[in-house]
């Protein structure tokens, strides 16, 4: 592997970690290191490391059939799980999150009939669908425009600048890559509609959020109409750490995909949208999924943990706040990030601030206190953690703070 990784976010100065083992929240590494898991692999491992709820259904369903090439019960269990908690008409299921946001742009524009596409400065939706950092030169070439995330104004003049040639946008209610900024509930709405005025697809990309409350973050920031997106897209935790990616929303946009229309032709005349995937309901993540939503992380358990993480995010401020450095976090619920700013940032061009020494002593600090983070600043409360574990990290992180100071 070229540098030595495939999954480029792992890689971090020296070299990345390599872990051995994992149980429950923690983590062993290849030299025998233990540490709290606070990284939750980027939001997918929500669960920790041996959930044998939905360990044991998995390795059960693997003895009958690992790879079926036929349709089966899980992946229609998990669809109805899906729209029920999701409050979506229909849904797909794709390999990862990456393809889950390719194959909603392919449907918002087989049924537009439009190209033009609109995401935010700062976004993430899969490797090559990348605007961290403004559009990688490794996107999908697809015709991009780029808004400015947070600024209602700007973006709605850039909606109607493209007007009816727009297809749809692809939003983040809250940028977890950029460093877990969350949108303004005003912000959100004006978009929205602004989006909806000129006839495009609004797609939210809830790949990391949908975690957040009973029905994911979107359905937090207000309950009406306005705020739904017409098509979402998930993946990460659903399936318990095994690949996943969805997308779902209105019946008349995913319904082009229903192959038991006469004729195979949908109303307007157009042709069955063909979704291919050999995996897309591969075994595994099906049936961890039914697990997953049905039994783990109900929705119960969904507004519970959001409140946790938002306590959890109340007293890292605290240690924050009882020393000098630049240092401040952002984020919802259980997903956060320290940031080497000493004002929390808002969007991306204010993360362009921090300073990157400090980011990374922060980083190195935890590890060496037993607190795995993403070198980036990224931190995930999961349902493994325990108070003391919790309780642990508030110490470590007061430790760092004070060693950093004392330097
Ligand atoms: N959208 C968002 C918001 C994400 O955070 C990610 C992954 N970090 C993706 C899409 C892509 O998902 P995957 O890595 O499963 O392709």
């Amino acid at each position: 592997m070229p540098g030595g990784h495939t999954r480029t976010v792992l890689t971090h100065a020296p070299f990345p970690l390599a872990f051995a083992s994992g149980s429950g929240a923690t983590l062993i590494d290849v030299d025998g290191h233990s540490y709290i898991d606070l990284l939750g692999d980027y939001t997918a491992g929500l669960l920790g490391h041996s959930e044998r709820r939905v360990l044991d259904p998995v390795m059960t369903a693997l003895k009958n059939n690992v790879s079926v090439g036929g349709v089966h019960p899980a992946e229609a269990t998990l669809s109805r799980l899906m729209c029920e908690r999701f409050g979506i008409d229909r849904v797909r299921f794709t390999n990862s999150g990456t393809e889950a946001n390719l194959m909603a742009i392919a449907t918002a524009m087989q049924a537009t009939g439009r190209k033009k596409l609109m995401s935010f400065l700062g976004g993430y939706h899969g490797g090559v669908l990348y605007f961290v950092s403004g559009p990688a030169p490794w996107n999908s070439p697809y015709d991009f425009v780029i808004a400015p995330y947070n600024d209602a104004a700007g973006t709605e003049a850039s909606i109607r600048q493209y007007g009816s040639d727009l297809a749809a946008i692809l939003i983040e209610p809250m940028q977890g890559s950029a460093g877990c900024l969350p949108a303004d509930a005003e912000f959100i709405r004006r978009t929205f509609a602004a989006a909806r005025s000129v006839g495009a697809v609004v797609i939210a990309d809830e790949v990391m959020t949908s975690r957040h409350g009973r029905r994911g973050m979107l359905s937090l920031m207000g309950s009406d109409a306005e705020l739904k997106a017409d098509i979402t897209t998930y993946g990460k935790y659903i399936a318990g750490g095994f690949s996943f990616g969805a997308f779902g929303g209105r019946a008349d946009l995913l319904d082009q995909y229903d192959t038991s229309v006469e004729g195979g032709r949908v109303a307007a005349g157009k042709p069955v949208i063909s979704h291919a995937g050999t995996f897309n309901n591969n075994m595994a993540s099906m049936t961890a999924g039914c697990a997953v939503l049905g039994q783990v992380f109900t929705a119960d358990v969904a507004e519970a943990h959001t409140a946790r993480g938002d306590d959890f995010r109340a007293s890292v401020a605290s240690v924050l706040a009882r020393h000098s450095l630049p240092v401040s976090v952002t984020g919802f619920g259980s997903m956060m990030s320290l940031h080497a700013s000493a004002q929390p940032p808002r969007t991306i061009m204010d993360v362009a601030y921090r300073d990157n020494d400090l980011q990374e002593l922060l980083f190195m600090g935890l590890l060496k206190r037993g607190v795995y983070t993403a070198a980036r600043g990224m931190i995930n409360v999961g349902l493994a953690h325990n108070d003391e574990q919790l309780a642990q990290t508030f110490d470590a992180l007061d430790e760092t703070l004070t060693a950093i100071s004392a330097n």
